[in-house]
């Protein structure tokens, strides 16, 4: 999956654990290239170049940061993220429970749950819930689907489920978020 600058750059700002290894930035300034969740000073963005491969950014005469060890690879764990992160792209839709992505993964539920912790930083569930979210809201601007189809098609079982979720995650119902945002 081809990451935009923008994405890249608020990956770069927030420290996402979830984007090491999928890209490197290098400061131009310091000549030293970056895991996206270094916790060296968030560099300025014009100083900012991101690269798919480590060695390319060494090959353009960038050195490995010594706090983030970009040279240093931990493919398993890698691995494991892309994989957990491509059920969620292709399969948000279905009602997945933790028993099924634990399933697929071919962990268990609490091994994959304290992992994707650790590698993250995040929770799995609730990154499950922000894909679900970001795709409903795709749907309420730019379809005129109903809210329970929108929220069946984003893998909720009921729309009541999807309105409590949204609310919390948005602070506004969904219908009220369409009203608002809709042009
Ligand atoms: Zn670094």
């Amino acid at each position: 999956m081809k990451l935009s600058d923008n994405s890249m750059w608020e990956a770069v700002k927030q420290n996402d654990k979830r984007y090491d290894h999928r890209f490197y930035y290098a400061v131009k300034t310091t000549k030293i290239v970056c895991n996206p969740s270094c916790t060296s000073k968030t560099p300025k963005r014009d100083n900012v170049r991101y690269y798919p491969t480590l060695s390319q950014a060494i090959h353009d005469g960038f050195r490995p940061c010594k706090r983030c060890r970009p040279d240093l690879v931990d493919h398993s764990d890698y691995y494991f993220v892309e994989q957990v992160s491509s059920i969620f792209e292709k399969k948000y839709m279905l009602p997945l429970t933790l028993d099924q992505i634990a399933h697929q993964i071919g962990y268990s539920k609490y091994h994959l749950l304290r992992l994707y912790k650790k590698v993250t930083g995040k929770s799995l569930m609730t990154d499950l819930t922000l894909i679900r979210i970001q795709k409903s809201i795709e749907l309420l601007l730019s379809s005129s689907l109903t809210i329970t189809q929108i929220a069946y098609d984003v893998g909720y079982q009921s729309t009541s489920q999807y309105n409590v979720v949204f609310k919390r995650k948005m602070g506004c119902t969904p219908s009220i978020y369409r009203k608002r945002e809709r042009i």
